[in-house]
């Protein structure tokens, strides 16, 4: 892969050279032998006119140190002609690739496969010349992509006995200047000052210009640093330099948002109102500063590798909610916070949904970091006490529990939101083309739709911004999906509704839409019909898994019925090995509920209480909530329920997330290339049996 770090290399800007070899360490790192390009942003008449021999001298240096920089140290730089010493003085391009290839032609860098720039002005300037550099990356922060020591590979140690500090300020009025002096003298410490021509009195040396391994050098050994540039802020945080930012120069804005970023805004202050005490400069807190500067680091890190679209990048998100692929639990919750709609889910060779940002859109406002689920925001309840209430429960109405999974909770619950809070509820159907959708329902008619479970990860986040207006219409809703979708949805609204009432159903994995549906179009093909309906419980033979059926109804009116387990979906979903990958690190198992109320199989209810086990379902019901509570209160009658506890509830329901097999991980890989129903009777260890 070709990779050219663009910058201003031939100018005296220590930020430009900082950050461009800081990028090629990290390039290197990823395996990848960055190419230099040098494009000046200033002065392109001067370096299109004639070659001068002060010029031609300048450039040579410049050429020399540009391979020391981004070369093998070891070998010199290679002896220039006097005809190509001009051609080169003369360019507007530079290109200088490892020790190998030097040269200025168009031809040289106009085909690699990235552009990084690291100045935002630079990129500016790039910009009017898309068609030159195209795909072209912006490094934001590039400088702290390493840390000190590895600066300190460039470092050169000053020749200087005293104690520093080092002044590296542009804007040097008369109050600033009284500012720096009098903070040197506190501190008895002699002033470097940045500048050929040092300007206040005290100066005792002068950084030169386009001498990174001085300008670093300098860093490193001082005392205390002064600076209103944006580079010798960060590289003085990165030496955890005793420092401070001045806020008048024209990087003000990018000072404050990096120091922001690491937890030192304090560092910034205006030294005509601002004057502190001299410790105030010292970084406080180093655990959190540190911290800031890793997790900062692996984030520029992360972005740089997913842009060149490296494989080990492809473990994360690509969404600045920064968690890894394996974590997203795909609840949407970044992409319905988004204000400016930058998100969007998009399905992955596995078929299950992962947020993507369009970066053009994103403000980088963070919400949708502060809303993920799988970061800090999980939304699980905090118990008060006598919560979680345990029950185990059988509708008293038989036909709504056969035609539910479990104890028929669920049909009791929608009737209550629909005809006594005269409200709507949201569910789980299967629309005209056999996806699993989420969807809103105002009667129990479109309700019924909703009962038994699908075994496949639905779409549902459409139903969102819907929800959150009826909510605000003062509508009763009763939510019910899976536990990171709810989790999703009040992550999503943001604050809590009196009127929203949750219930999710315990789940321990959601297999891939894309190997349902291929599984379905088998199915079609097989049976020379389409599927229009699919229950994955059907009860007529038992509830418990040894008697549960497959129920398959097709178009032609023919009906397929099976043992469940031993169908090659339904067993590859019970044994995991179509799941998505988050539910292998699921938030929400055992006590840790989003909902008012749990529902689920009271699995093993035959052996640890037979009275409550008639083989037509028994559900577990977790009461979370005083508004549970009230709202099952409302609708114990229609039940025949005892109390519980949740050892013997979770006695045979899984207690963890599931663990994700090597098995499930070949089973994808595999997906596109072995007809469906091949592959997945080569999981089933039950198929021949
Ligand atoms: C993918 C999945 C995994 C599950 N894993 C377990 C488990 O490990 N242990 C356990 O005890 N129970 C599990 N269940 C729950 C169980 O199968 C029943 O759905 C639950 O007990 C409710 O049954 P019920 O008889 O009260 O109501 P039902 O009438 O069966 O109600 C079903 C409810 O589930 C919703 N629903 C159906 N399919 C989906 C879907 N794909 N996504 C979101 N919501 C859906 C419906 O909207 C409805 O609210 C799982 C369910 C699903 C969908
Ligand atoms: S950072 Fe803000 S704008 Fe960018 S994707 Fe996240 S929520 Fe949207
Ligand atoms: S877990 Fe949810 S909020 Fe977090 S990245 Fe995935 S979809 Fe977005
Ligand atoms: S196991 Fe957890 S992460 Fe996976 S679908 Fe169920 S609730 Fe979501």
């Amino acid at each position: 892969m070709k990779v050219g770090i663009i910058a201003d290399l031939a100018s005296d800007d220590m930020r430009a050279y900082a950050e461009a070899w800081a990028v090629q360490k990290v390039l290197k790192e990823f395996g990848i032998t960055p190419i230099a390009v040098t494009h000046e942003i200033e002065n392109t008449e001067e370096v299109n006119q004639e070659a001068s021999e002060e010029k031609i001298e300048e450039k040579k240096g410049f050429k020399a140190k540009l391979k020391g920089l981004f070369g093998t140290k070891e070998k010199a730089a290679p002896a220039v002609k006097k005809r190509e010493i001009s051609e080169f003085a003369k360019a507007r391009f530079v290109i200088c690739n490892g020790t190998k290839e030097v040269g200025h032609e168009k031809g040289i860098w106009q085909n690699m496969d990235h552009y990084i720039v690291t100045d935002p002005r630079m990129k500016e300037e790039l910009e009017k010349e898309e068609h030159f550099y195209h795909p072209l990356y912006q490094v934001k922060n590039a400088a702290m992509l390493i840390n000190q020591k590895i600066y300190h590979e460039l470092a050169r140690k000053p020749e200087l006995a005293k104690d520093y500090m080092l002044v590296d300020v542009k804007n040097l009025d008369n109050k600033t200047k009284h500012f720096i002096e009098h903070m040197a003298t506190e501190r008895g410490l002699a002033i470097v000052e940045k500048r050929t021509n040092p300007s206040i009195g005290k100066a005792v040396a002068q950084y030169q210009e386009r001498d990174i391994e001085g300008y670093i050098g300098y860093i490193r050994y001082a005392s205390c640093v002064v600076t209103d540039t944006y580079i010798t802020t960060v590289m003085a945080f990165l030496h955890e330099k005793d420092f401070v930012s001045l806020v008048h120069n024209e990087e003000a804005e990018e000072i404050k948002e990096v120091l922001s970023l690491v937890k030192l805004s304090d560092h910034m202050v205006d030294p005509s109102v601002d004057a502190k005490k001299e410790t105030s400069y010292l970084i406080q807190n180093k655990g959190e500063f540190r911290t800031a500067v890793k997790t900062a680091r692996g984030e520029i890190k992360k972005s740089l590798g997913m842009e060149l679209k490296l494989e080990q990048f492809n473990l994360y998100v690509d969404c600045p909610t920064n968690i890894l692929r394996s974590e997203c639990c795909g609840c949407s919750a970044c992409k319905e916070v988004c204000p400016t709609n930058a998100i969007e889910m998009v399905a992955d060779q596995e078929g299950f949904l992962y947020p993507v940002v369009d970066k053009d859109k994103c403000i980088d406002c963070k919400l949708c970091a502060k809303q993920c689920v799988k970061r800090d925001n999980p939304q699980t309840i905090s118990y008060e006490k006598s919560y979680p209430k345990i029950l185990c429960a059988m509708n008293n109405n038989e036909e709504e529990r056969m035609n539910s999974s479990s104890g028929g909770v669920f049909p009791v619950l929608a009737d209550y939101a629909i005809n006594v809070m005269h409200g709507y509820v949201v569910g789980v159907r299967y629309d005209e083309n056999m996806n699993a959708v989420a969807d809103i329902a105002d009667n129990m008619e479109d309700v019924k739709a909703f009962y038994g479970a699908k075994y496949v990860k639905s779409d549902f986040s459409h139903v969102f911004p819907k929800i959150k207006e009826l909510l605000s219409e003062g509508k009763f809703v009763l939510y019910s999906g899976l536990p990171c979708e709810a989790a999703g949805l009040k992550a999503y609204l943001r604050k809590p509704y009196d009127n929203l009432f949750v219930t999710e159903i315990l789940c321990h994995a959601s297999p891939s839409p894309k190997v349902f549906k291929k599984y379905l179009e088998y199915l079609n093909k097989k049976f020379k019909s389409e599927v229009v309906d699919f229950n994955f419980r059907d009860k007529s033979e038992g509830w418990i898994a040894e008697h549960n059926s497959l129920k398959i109804t097709f178009k032609n009116k023919k009906v397929i019925k099976v043992n469940a387990r031993k169908n090659n979906y339904y067993r590859c979903f019970a044994k995991d090995y179509i799941a998505r990958p988050a539910c292998g690190q699921c938030s929400f198992v055992y006590k840790n509920r989003v909902g008012d109320i749990t529902m689920g199989d009271f699995w093993g209810i035959r052996h640890t209480d037979p009275s409550m086990y008639d083989d037509k379902g028994t559900s577990i019901i977790m009461v979370n909530t005083k508004k549970g509570d009230e709202v099952f209160g409302a609708v114990a009658d229609r039940f025949n329920y005892k109390e519980s506890d949740l050892q013997t509830a979770f006695k045979y329901n899984h207690k963890k997330p599931i663990v994700i097999k090597d098995a499930r991980d070949e089973f994808f890989k595999k997906l596109d290339k072995a007809p469906i129903n091949d592959l997945l009777e080569s999981y089933n260890d039950l198929a021949k049996k």
